[in-house]
């Protein structure tokens, strides 16, 4: 078995994919100092599963990762695969080229591959078991290990030698089969422990069943008691079932007279509503009759007060016609003495005249004066006369005046009444 292939990616100085091909016989990497010869062992070392940061020049795991440069970035993931050569079969189960990958990312998180699937770091070592494979194999003697063999003591060196001749693995063998067989010894001292504490356990168990087994008995006991009592219980309920029901019945006759009174109840107030409603109506319209009838009577108010006042006004003037009228008379009485004088006096003088043409032949002077008289006398009986038909035309309009006034006054006295 010897190493086929290198490849990198991302790892340390390798930010750029690097595959190193390894041919048969000696390989030499040569390049001055700082230029990344030791890296390339720590690669190998690192995928074989080396767990130390500090055996990989680093403080913490994810180091190894290209952390940039002034002309590219960091990475945020480092991967490297390791191919052999298997055509001896070294490796059992395996086939002719067996490729081992590691890779860690940025987060801290890693992963081993074996020929591409996804494997533990536990895996990947058995395999290697006695091939002198290892991140701590004799096969990897990175700078300055030769020195620290050469310098070790006689314990480390056994070990190198015991992992040459395929001892390690059976050491590391017993070694778990060791520490399996102190687990089961552990196991067992608990199981002891643990059979103690039941034994125990079970007497207080068995001392819990007779308690139990006593409660049990008064348990039955109480129970007897109980469903006895149960159906005097039962009994008495159903005693008070059929008070109760016969009760219910008389209820519901009584639910069922008082449905019937409900009943005409509702329609009697169905009746009281509608009258109501009527009512109603007939309140607003007497009261909006009631309002215009006010206002009617505020208007025959008005117009009363307007005729009581023309009323007055009216016996004002018919006291005055009245006065006027008798005033009238009066002078009516004085003309008509007047003109009864006169006609007195008219006859007299007509008596004289005769007379006097009867003494006319003889007194011509005599007639002549009484001619004068008499045509004086007609004069002023003339006179007398016209007065009095003047009086009595005056009479007869006051007289009529006052009939008007008479007849106008009997309607306004009855309408100020009214
Ligand atoms: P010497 O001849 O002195 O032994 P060398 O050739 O073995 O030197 P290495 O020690 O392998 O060199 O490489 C060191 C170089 O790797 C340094 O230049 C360092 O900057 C670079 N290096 C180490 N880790 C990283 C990293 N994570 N990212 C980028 N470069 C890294
Ligand atoms: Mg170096």
């Amino acid at each position: 078995m010897h190493l086929k292939r290198l490849e990198l990616f991302g790892f340390k100085s390798f930010a750029d994919r690097t595959v190193l091909e390894f041919q048969h016989g000696l390989t030499g990497i040569v390049g001055p100092n700082g230029c990344g010869k030791s890296n390339v062992v720590d690669a190998v070392r690192w995928v074989l599963g080396e767990q130390r940061p500090t055996s990989m020049r680093g403080t913490e795991m994810v180091d190894v990762i290209f952390k940039g440069s002034s002309a590219r970035p960091a990475l945020s993931v480092a991967e490297v695969s390791l191919v052999l050569d298997n055509t001896e079969g070294l490796l059992e189960g395996r086939g002719a080229e067996v490729s081992i990958t590691r890779r860690v990312f940025r987060g801290g998180e890693g992963e081993y591959l074996l020929d591409g699937e996804r494997v533990r770091l536990k895996d990947v070592r058995a395999m290697l078991y006695n091939t002198g494979l290892g991140s701590r194999g004799y096969s990897v003697l990175e700078q300055g290990k030769i020195d620290a063999v050469l310098s070790a003591d006689p314990l480390e060196r056994r070990g190198i030698f015991e992992e040459a001749a395929g001892v390690s693995r059976y050491r590391a063998q017993r070694k778990e089969v060791a520490a399996r067989l102190q687990r089961v010894e552990q196991d067992m001292a608990r199981l002891e422990d643990l059979i103690g504490e039941l034994e125990s356990r079970v007497r207080s168990l068995k001392i819990q069943a007779g308690k139990a087994e006593r409660w049990g008995e008064a348990r039955t006991a109480w129970r007897g008691s109980a469903e006895s009592l149960a159906r005097h219980q039962v009994w008495l309920c159903n005693q008070e079932l059929s008070r109760v029901a016969a009760e219910l019945t008389q209820r519901l006759a009584g639910e069922q007279e008082l449905r019937g009174l409900r009943q005409g109840s509702e329609q009697d107030y169905g009746l009281r509503e509608r009258e109501s409603l009527t009512l109603q109506a007939e309140i607003e319209r007497c009261s909006s009759e009631a309002s215009e009838l006010a206002a009617e009577l505020r208007a025959l108010d008005e117009r009363r007060t307007n005729l009581a006042s023309r009323a007055a006004g009216a016996r004002a003037a018919a006291g005055e016609e009245l006065a006027r009228a008798t005033a009238l008379s009066a002078k009516l009485g004085e003309r008509e003495a007047e003109a009864a004088q006169a006609r007195g006096e008219h006859v007299a003088l007509d008596e004289q005249a005769r007379r006097a043409q009867q003494e006319a032949a003889r007194l011509a002077e005599e007639l002549r004066e009484l001619g004068r008289r008499s045509k004086l006398a007609r004069d002023s009986s003339q006179q007398a006369n016209e007065s009095v038909l003047a009086c009595l035309r005056e009479r007869t309009a006051a007289q009529n005046g006052l009939e008007h006034l008479a007849a106008s006054l009997a309607p306004l006295e009855e309408r100020a009444q009214q």
